[in-house]
């Protein structure tokens, strides 16, 4: 039951998500490094658009928003991250818990598509670095 895969249709759409991701995080981290940051909204949109995301299923404006910040806050790790996801997915194991080998939730990865480990494995690994 719950080893079900997902379906092309899904890793489609999570492969789109990072993506998207993966190129707005580039491009916030030009533009940061460049200094420009407030200048930058209405632009990428711009470039963004030739993406062929369904940004419904992302969420609204304002989610993205938060997304984007959240994202730029720990760039290069979350930029390594997706390229990892999206090589989890060209191999076919994408969904799958790097640690324990269960499904992740969907849920957890429509919030985060590129994690790597189920919500218990995720919250052992913070324990375990506690700094
Ligand atoms: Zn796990």
């Amino acid at each position: 039951m719950s080893a079900k895969s997902l379906t092309q249709e899904e890793l489609l759409r999570y492969k789109q998500m990072l993506l998207f991701m993966r190129a707005k995080l580039r491009n916030e981290v030009i533009e940061m490094s460049g200094n420009a940051l407030s200048r930058s909204r209405t632009e990428s949109s711009g470039d963004l658009s030739s993406i062929p995301l369904h940004l419904a299923d992302v969420g609204t404006d304002n989610y993205e928003q938060e997304f984007t910040l959240s994202l730029v806050q720990n760039s290069s790790g979350t930029l390594q991250e997706i390229d990892a996801a999206l090589e989890r997915i060209n191999e076919g194991t994408y969904g799958q818990c790097e640690n324990c080998e269960c499904r992740i939730p969907k849920a957890r990865l429509k919030a985060i598509p590129y994690t790597a480990l189920c919500v218990n494995c995720a919250a052992e690994k913070e324990q375990e670095k506690r700094w």
